[in-house]
């Protein structure tokens, strides 16, 4: 393994998902939904596979995606992109995260972001050569009721030095179900304006957001527009993870870039699955706040079921996921260890939250564990109840 890569390994959802199976546990480690989504979606889908589109699609997404995507930006979020020069479709959002970082880091340049962080994120870095500036997000005060993990703005400062490129945003926020408010937002343009900053921002939970929360885009506040770029996926949206269609929009020079790093990772994505995704996107109002809703209703079965276990639970305001902290439960606070023994304790798999951490910053996610709620009812009913039986 080159050194750049070196301490990787093999990510956490592939490991935990394995126990899964191997242990026969309920999983709530890695978040993919157990539902099929919507017909309009997957009939499109279905019936494009035999015709043309089976073929390779243009190199940036076929016309209908890209003009779906422009559309849905600008419905949801207010921003116009130009279909033709800044709307690239992706592999997922992942390619996208890495193909911008490939496009537009250079060896030694520093990428400030909020910790924890999604796995990929510190991997992309490396691959491009990059430096991870980590950005602690603190957990609301125990017992508040209070989703919302904030940052320091002092810290934000602190990570940007000379060397620093790119501040890396992901908001709804994986693993800790956050939505930035208006003002870290403001915060965080302030230091990206300042600094010279540009800002990739993952809004992958963008329409899995609860209660009063609101998703703001970074893209949105006055003066980003022209330094961001906007990632987006149809996986969350349309329970389609498997399919891998994703999306990155900004202006032209920039997306230009990151096309010219995308052409030679994957070239084009599933030709089928475009006409599919460009359907969701076009669905009405009625259908987003449904989701959100129902996911919100879900995500109130499992955190009463895992407080009522005893384990104290963040509920977050948005994504897939809720957070415990083990370290009332277990005298050594070891998060990780807690998720080896779950499956032979409770028969149930879900991800030690130490793993979204550096490794410098290791202790503050050590007794920390993530449960993902995006199973059906009677899924989360046995989990809850095989939780409060936990031996
Ligand atoms: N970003 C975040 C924050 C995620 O949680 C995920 C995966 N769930 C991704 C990106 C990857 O998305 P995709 O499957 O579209 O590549
Ligand atoms: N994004 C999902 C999660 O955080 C799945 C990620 C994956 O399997 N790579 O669990």
């Amino acid at each position: 393994l080159a050194g750049r890569l070196q301490g990787f390994g093999t990510t956490v959802f592939a490991e935990m998902s394995a126990l899964a199976v191997a242990t026969g546990s309920i999983n709530l480690g890695q978040g993919f939904p157990d539902t099929p989504g919507p017909a309009e979606v997957l009939d499109v889908a279905r019936a494009a596979i035999g015709t043309p589109a089976d073929q390779y699609p243009p190199g940036p997404g076929t016309p209908e995606l890209r003009a779906a995507v422009a559309a849905h930006l600008e419905r949801f979020r207010g921003l116009r992109y130009d279909p033709d020069t800044e709307v690239l479709v992706t592999a997922g959002a992942t390619e996208a995260l890495t193909a911008a970082l490939l496009a537009l880091v250079e060896p030694g340049d520093e990428v400030v972001l909020l910790e924890p962080m999604y796995d990929s994120y510190a991997a992309a870095v490396a691959m491009a050569g990059g430096v991870v500036r980590p950005v602690p997000l603190t957990p609301p005060p125990p017992g508040t009721g209070d989703g919302h993990w904030t940052f320091d703005p002092a810290d934000l400062r602190a990570a940007v030095t000379p060397r620093a490129r790119l501040l890396l945003l992901n908001s709804p926020h994986n693993p800790t179900g956050t939505v930035l408010d208006r003002a870290e937002l403001a915060e965080v343009a302030e230091v990206a304006l300042e600094a010279g900053l540009l800002v990739l921002t993952d809004e992958v939970y963008e329409h899995l957001v609860f209660g009063g929360a609101e998703h703001v885009s970074a893209a949105t506040l006055p003066g980003m527009r022209e330094r961001t770029l906007v990632v987006g996926s149809g996986g969350k949206t349309f329970n389609t993870t498997g399919w891998k269609i994703g999306w990155i929009c900004g202006p032209a020079p920039l997306v230009a870039a990151v096309r010219t790093a995308k052409q030679f990772l994957t070239y084009v994505n599933g030709g089928p699955f475009q006409p599919a995704i460009a359907a969701g996107l076009a669905l009405p109002d009625a259908f987003f706040a449904g989701i959100a809703a129902d996911l919100e209703r879900r995500r109130d079965v499992l955190v009463a079921g895992l407080r009522e276990a005893e384990l104290p639970t963040v509920s977050p305001q948005a994504t897939y996921f809720a957070t415990v902290d083990v370290s009332g439960v277990r005298p050594d606070g070891d998060g990780l260890a807690f998720c080896r023994e779950l499956p032979e304790r409770a028969g149930v798999v879900a991800v030690p939250s130490g793993v979204f951490y550096t490794r410098e910053h290791a202790d503050l996610g050590r007794s920390l564990v993530r449960f993902a709620f995006c199973k059906r009812d009677e899924v989360l009913a046995e989990a809850v109840a095989r939780l409060g039986r936990m031996r």
